[in-house]
């Protein structure tokens, strides 16, 4: 009997789907046996939550179901993961145990509100899916006061997405007739807008923040949250509604299992190995230095990269070749005005060893392009 090779996936979000296609549309499943496990059946793509946020979307109109990989031939399991061995090569979740030949590790980054005493009683958690709709309910029933859009943590998922999130909150308010009543504050512990993507585009986003009347306050480190009252390294601030982006952690079997020292994420390089044999990690589990103080960020086009990347190089080996292939580190991310236009932060994170960046113009055109991107994921993935 021939042996399949047989490829586990931990994780169907960007950079797990993205792995999943690129080896099933390469190789058949004579060639490799491909199962992806997540604990949770649907996978939605990050931005959409602005817009549950907004009330443009439902929950239910913004996911696809991973149980349609089946219909590609790959196996997929609902399960929590709950460790993974290297010395047998199997992983093991709740109920199952299963043996794999090459290993993606793709399960993202953990939300850890609990990090910052007082946020969860005093807070919500603006990328917490399950909160979105009472978020949306106190952005509608708001009459005056003060929001504020707290990052709590870096590094954290699409960094240009909170900055997103308080432009469409700004016109939320503007449709209501009630933006003059209410003030919107932004807090960040970073001295600029977007570190990763550098000096002038972060100019332009405070820029843009600006023109709205979003007051951005850098340098701002949180210690804790007390009812209506932000507690800093340096100062206080009171709030009425708070929006956090809590700090980001890798989930606990990464830490079981010695892959990335506590509080830390997956070191790879851009082959996106890590340090065991045939394994491989992709996404926000992952740290990837670009220079002393860069990494590659936490973003759905990264992990789709990555992805690709190692499903190419899985592949090579599969059919015993030499070739190896390297995330290229190119990708863009969208930021939404409100006013019916986007721009797109353009990212080559490895040009000439370091990062770069540019911001386009606000146009509607763009904002179709975001539409379609999305369009576009849940089509080709599911
Ligand atoms: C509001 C918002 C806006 C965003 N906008 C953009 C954008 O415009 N562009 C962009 O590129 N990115 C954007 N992102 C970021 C993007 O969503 C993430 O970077 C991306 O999802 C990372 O992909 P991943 O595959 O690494 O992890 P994920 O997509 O998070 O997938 C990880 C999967 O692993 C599963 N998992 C974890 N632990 C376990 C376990 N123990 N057992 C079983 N399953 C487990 C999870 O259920 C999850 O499905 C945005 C994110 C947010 C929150």
């Amino acid at each position: 009997m021939v042996n399949i090779p047989h490829v586990v996936i931990l994780g169907g979000g960007f950079g797990g789907l993205s792995a999943a296609n690129e080896l099933r549309n390469t190789l058949s499943s004579s060639q490799v046996k491909i199962t992806v496990i997540d604990k949770k059946d649907w996978f939605m793509v990050g931005f959409a939550k602005l817009w549950i946020m907004n009330g443009t979307r439902t929950f239910e109109n913004s996911i696809g179901s991973l149980k349609e990989l089946e219909k590609k031939e790959i196996d997929f399991v609902k399960d929590e993961i709950t460790s993974i061995n290297f010395e047998s090569n199997h992983v093991e979740t709740k109920s199952q145990k299963f043996s794999f030949d090459f290993l993606i590790i793709s399960m993202g980054a953990v939300l850890a509100p609990q990090k910052i005493p007082g946020l969860v009683k005093n807070g919500f958690n603006l990328y917490d899916h399950e909160q979105l709709s009472e978020i949306h309910d106190k952005l509608q029933n708001i009459t005056s006061g003060k929001i504020a859009i707290c990052i709590m943590g870096m590094p954290y998922k699409c960094p240009p997405a909170p900055f997103e999130a308080s432009l469409l909150i700004n016109s939320m308010l503007r449709k209501r007739g009630i933006r003059d009543s209410v003030q919107i504050d932004f807090y960040s512990p970073a001295p600029i807008t977007l570190p990763a993507a550098g000096p002038e585009v972060s100019k332009r986003i405070l820029e843009l923040v600006n023109s709205e009347k979003i007051v951005f306050h850098n340098s701002s480190k949180i210690k804790s949250v007390e009812p209506k009252k932000l507690i800093f390294e340096n100062s206080e601030a009171d709030f009425d509604l708070l929006l956090a982006i809590p700090p980001h952690i890798a989930p606990k079997v990464i830490y079981d299992s010695r892959l990335a020292k506590e509080s830390e994420f997956i070191p790879i390089d851009r082959s996106c190995k890590t340090s065991f044999e045939n394994v491989f990690a992709v996404g926000d589990v992952t740290n990837l230095t670009v220079t002393e103080k860069i990494t590659v960020p936490k973003a759905g086009v990264f992990a789709e990269g990555e992805g690709t990347t190692v499903a190419k190089n899985i592949i090579s080996k599969i059919q015993s070749k030499e070739d190896s292939a390297l995330f290229d580190g190119k990708g863009g991310c969208f930021i939404e005005s409100g006013r019916g236009t986007a721009s797109v932060i353009e990212v080559d994170m490895f040009t000439n060893d370091k990062p770069s960046t540019n911001l386009t113009e606000l146009t509607a055109d763009n904002l179709s392009k975001k539409i379609e991107f999305e369009k576009e994921r849940l089509s080709k993935w599911l």
